[in-house]
């Protein structure tokens, strides 16, 4: 695998209002700093001992994207670096990020992580939850955490019509909630969609972050 390869291929090919998050979950920190020579800054991992190990071993000005399922009980290690969570989906989760958001003076930026596709497995609010948690509203009262968009992740299936059907569902979801909640926050911009194996789709259908492993890394 030609990591720098990947990369610089990557920036060539897209267009400039989408942005990769390198998922380098799994992979050692050898093919991070590969890709950090190549350009890339902009890195997910989802495991958060993974991450707070990787962070402290590489240069300070990646921003580091928290994208896997989050215990409350970890967000504590990760808030006074993290750039993006792109999973935010409970009240609760969101309460505890408020809180270390606080008590290290920073305001963490996160994706509400909507459940789009056919699987049981993948996390995330309902569309309708999603709609009940922004209609609810205690997420103005919180300082110290931004909601910045969306997050979600398609039916791993060769049905090219039903990603392009969940996708569409997620932007039209989010869409719906900038023109009612957000529409004043320049903030609230983020489509994170789009992996190795369905990215073309997830770009043709609006997303703005891609999170990429294994066209870049290779197999995990
Ligand atoms: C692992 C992972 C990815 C990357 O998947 P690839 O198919 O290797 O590109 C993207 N998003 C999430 C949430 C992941 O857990």
């Amino acid at each position: 695998m030609n990591i720098a390869l990947h990369i610089r291929a990557l920036k060539e090919s897209l267009p400039p209002q989408v942005r990769v998050v390198a998922v380098s979950k799994f992979h050692p920190i050898e093919q991070i700093r590969e890709a950090y020579g190549a350009g890339q800054r902009l890195f997910g991992e989802s495991r958060v001992q993974e991450l707070v190990e990787k962070q402290r071993k590489l240069p300070v000005d990646i921003e580091w994207h928290f994208i896997g399922s989050l215990q409350r009980n970890k967000v504590k290690q990760i808030a006074p670096f993290v750039t993006l969570i792109h999973s935010l989906d409970s009240e609760r989760l969101m309460r505890e990020v408020e809180k270390q958001g606080a008590a290290c003076g920073r305001v963490i930026a996160c994706l509400l992580q909507v459940h789009i596709a056919e699987e049981e497995t993948k996390s995330g609010f309902s569309p309708d939850e999603c709609r009940q948690f922004l209609e609810e509203g205690s997420w103005k009262e919180c300082s110290h955490l931004q909601i910045a968009g969306m997050m979600g992740m398609a039916t791993y299936t060769d049905d090219r019509e039903q990603v392009r059907r969940e996708f569409r569902l997620l932007r039209e979801l989010f869409q719906e909630s900038k023109a009612k909640y957000f529409a004043d926050d320049s903030a609230f911009r983020e489509l994170s969609m789009g992996m190795s194996g369905d990215y073309p789709i997830a770009m043709e259908e609006g997303s703005s972050l891609i999170r990429l492993g294994t066209l870049i890394f290779g197999e995990r």
